[in-house]
């Protein structure tokens, strides 16, 4: 998979800026397999739920049926209808909603 804007990435510090949508089963499996770092730059990712929350890598790839299936039949209280692939800039609070893991920031913290 090519990440669409990287000619942007640089110039880009905003959350959701750098967004890929995620509308289909292939472009959930190519997010999936692109991993959870953005090539190029190695900018951590994450999932975006329907519902505005953020989800790790880790969730999506355990939640997988749960998310062809609510993309396919989506509802109400949906949380794992995953919209976007994102990379995370800044945002060191930055938590995924289902495990409550820490997603990994770009410029967020020291590590
Ligand atoms: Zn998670």
């Amino acid at each position: 998979m090519r990440w669409q804007q990287t000619d942007k990435l640089d110039g880009l510090k905003t959350r959701g800026n750098a967004s890929m949508n995620i509308t289909n089963t292939q472009e959930l499996k190519q997010a999936l397999r692109a991993g959870p770092y953005a090539w190029p730059g190695g900018y951590p990712t994450f999932f975006l739920a329907a519902d505005g929350e953020p989800l790790c890598h880790k969730c999506v790839r355990r939640g997988f049926k749960s998310v062809l299936w609510e993309m396919h039949k989506p509802k109400q209280g949906d949380m794992f209808r995953v919209i976007a692939h994102e990379i995370n800039y800044e945002d060191a609070a930055l938590h995924c909603a289902h495990c409550e893991e820490p997603i990994e920031s770009a410029y967020g913290e020291e590590q």
